[in-house]
């Protein structure tokens, strides 16, 4: 019990310890009852991806994709990576389950590339913390050998939060990383504590911005003048712009007059299975 306080102090960002409640006992049994079940599901493989493309609007062409991950749970159905990513955040859980995911990724891409596909560049989103370990280049590094694909096939999504916490290991690890030609995207860009320091100490190349300013784009001028500075923003520092959650035709002809070019959205396509995009990629791609 003194541990599971000491914990649940910890959790609300205290040194101190607390006195135990009931309540705390519920919240620590769920979380860690959570975590074994995440466990469970990697060793019996109840994890699987479903792959979004990001579309060029000019030529409505298909240039690449993101990885997401899904959790096919045998008696609580499909789980969403929103409720059980956040938790396997707390641990180094997050870790297995992007190492998971890295080599699903490139596995994939190896089966497509064997079926005679042309293979896009997919990319993974990585946990801030797995981004600052010791293990992760050497892990990709290992998996492209392995599955026989070029690093510029694989890129890497990261949200600010890292960026800011511990920016002389995120200058690092990128280096390493672009000497692989992996590319690095911020996701979710203008939604934590954006620094704009990091931007022109970070080899970046794109910023995905965030579905929460695209939602209303159309029709909230705040929002309007938000993208378009996000926008204008990456232009000026030579980082390729993507737009993400875009959901009607008005969203994106907006994002287009401000200059977005490129996007990902359910206006577009949703995130599909593997074979589903196999499908799609045998008649809409193009050499990346
Ligand atoms: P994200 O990386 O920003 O991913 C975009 C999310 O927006 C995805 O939700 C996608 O399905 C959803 N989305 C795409 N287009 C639209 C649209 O037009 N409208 C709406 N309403 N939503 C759209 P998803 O798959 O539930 O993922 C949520 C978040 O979970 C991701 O946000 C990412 O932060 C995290 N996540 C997902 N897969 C992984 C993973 O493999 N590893 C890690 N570490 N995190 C992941
Ligand atoms: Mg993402
Ligand atoms: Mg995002
Ligand atoms: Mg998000």
């Amino acid at each position: 019990q003194a541990d599971i306080a000491m914990y649940c102090a910890k959790e609300k960002g205290r040194d101190n310890a607390q006195f135990f409640t009931p309540e705390m006992a519920s919240v620590v049994t769920k979380k860690f009852g959570f975590e074994s079940e995440i466990n469970e599901a990697l060793s019996l493989g109840h994890f699987f991806l479903v792959y979004q493309p990001k579309v060029f609007m000019e030529k409505a062409r298909v240039l690449g994709m993101e990885a997401l991950i899904r959790w096919n749970h045998p008696t609580k159905g499909l789980i969403s990576p929103v409720e059980f990513i956040p938790i396997a955040e707390e641990s180094s859980l997050i870790i297995k389950i992007d190492e998971w995911v890295i080599d699903q990724t490139l596995k994939q891409q190896n089966i497509w590339r064997d079926q005679g596909l042309t293979i896009l560049p997919v990319a993974v989103n990585l946990s801030g913390r797995h981004l600052v370990s010791d293990s992760l280049v050497a892990y990709i590094s290992e998996k492209l050998e392995h599955y026989g694909i070029e690093g510029r096939l694989l890129e890497i999504e990261i949200t600010e939060g890292i960026l800011l916490q511990d920016i002389q290991r995120c200058i690092e690890v990128m280096a390493e990383l672009k000497a692989l030609d992996i590319k690095i995207s911020v996701d979710d860009f203008g939604t934590g504590y954006s620094s704009l320091s990091y931007l022109k100490r970070l080899p970046l190349d794109t910023l995905k911005i965030d579905q929460s300013f695209v939602e209303e784009c159309d029709s909230h001028i705040e929002d309007t003048k938000i993208c378009e500075t996000i926008i204008h923003l990456a232009r000026n520092l030579e980082l390729t712009i993507v737009a993400e959650g875009v959901e009607t035709a008005s969203q994106a002809e907006m994002l287009r007059s401000l200059g977005c070019e490129i996007f990902q959205g359910y206006f577009f396509h949703k995130p599909m299975k593997s074979h589903e995009l196999a499908t799609l990629l045998a008649k809409d791609s193009v050499e990346a």
